[in-house]
């Protein structure tokens, strides 16, 4: 079995997006730029909208932070994105996901000028990747997921993958590139209305979970040297953890990875390839709205 290490993969990332940086900034002397918006006070949501922050700083990405309280009208939500569309020194606009009841997510993707979607929610740019037009912006995490499998040399061509699950974030996005003609594998996407799910994990080469059910996949659901990829993040109470709680992902690890070729492990695997797509796609953002040449692909 071989640990696929997003830590590590995603720190060769930062450094390969740092150079892109330094280049954008000694070639045509221009720095990225990322706002980042976070609505409401949800703790989880503030968690990840500061280490992009902290991240992007690091890489010489100009971050700008938006914090609105919960009780913000949609009125102002668009407001502020209208005026990031048009601001020069922004090249990314990232709306923390999910905003607070009443504030509708689809309205914000729409809002969201294309060239600047660094999470592609807008349909412009989900359009673009379900036609293969590579002139958009990919979504994070399923883009990060295409490349720890490149990186580690993972061959997808006529593989059978099964997606557990079908957001708009992960599910969906991750079944259009799996069976994009970069990747080529024959997707089969399951949800919660799925019948005979055992039967079809069974004959999974790839499993991508995103469900976000702790430890819901076990050894007895999958064949021998399947390839595992675990999106999900659960939190489970843990009492010798100095939290009190620990994390875990859709897959029962233990159990699992004695059968798997290749393994994400949570946390460490999936999580950390969210963030550097981000930081890349801030980067093409630049590139894009400045007419330079585009960063090298990744996938
Ligand atoms: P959503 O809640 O939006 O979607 C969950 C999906 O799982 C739905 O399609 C749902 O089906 C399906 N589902 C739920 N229960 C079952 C079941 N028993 N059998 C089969 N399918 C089921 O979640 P997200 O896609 O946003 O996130 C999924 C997980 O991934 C979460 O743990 C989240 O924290 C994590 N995540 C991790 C990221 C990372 O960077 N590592 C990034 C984004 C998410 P239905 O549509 O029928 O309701």
């Amino acid at each position: 079995m071989t640990l696929i290490d997003g830590k590590k993969i995603s720190t060769q990332l930062f450094s390969e997006i740092h150079q892109e940086v330094e280049n954008l900034n000694t070639g045509g002397n221009l720095q990225p730029g990322l706002a980042v918006v976070i609505i409401g006070d949800d703790p989880a949501s503030r968690i990840y909208v500061n280490s992009k922050v902290k991240r992007a700083n690091e890489l010489g990405i100009h971050s700008f932070k938006y914090e609105l309280p919960k009780t913000a009208s949609q009125d102002e939500v668009l407001k502020l994105i209208q005026e990031l569309n048009v601001r020069a020194d922004v090249n990314g606009i990232l709306v923390q996901s999910p905003p607070p009841p009443g504030i509708d997510e689809q309205l914000i993707n729409q809002t969201i000028n294309p060239i600047k979607d660094v999470d592609c929610f807008n349909p412009y740019n989900v359009g673009k990747m379900a036609i293969g037009d590579e002139t958009g912006f990919l979504p994070c995490t399923p883009a990060g997921i295409i490349v720890l499998l490149k990186r580690y040399s993972i061959s997808t061509e006529g593989k059978h993958a099964v997606i557990l699950g079908r957001s708009n974030i992960v599910g969906k996005p991750m079944a259009l590139l799996l069976s994009s003609k970069r990747v080529n594998s024959t997707v089969t996407i399951c949800h919660s209305r799925t019948t005979n799910l055992r039967k079809i994990l069974l004959d999974a080469d790839i499993i991508v979970a995103a469900i976000g059910k702790p430890n819901f996949v076990t050894a007895d659901m999958v064949k021998n040297d399947v390839i595992i990829i675990d999106v999900g993040i659960n939190r489970i109470p843990d009492p010798d953890a100095k939290k009190g709680y620990k994390l875990v992902g859709d897959v029962d690890f233990a159990g699992v990875s004695p059968k798997a070729s290749f393994i994400t492990p949570v946390p460490g695997g999936v999580g950390p390839m969210t963030i550097a797509m981000l930081m890349y796609n801030a980067v093409k953002g630049c590139c894009i709205q400045n007419n330079v040449k585009l960063p090298k692909s990744l996938i």
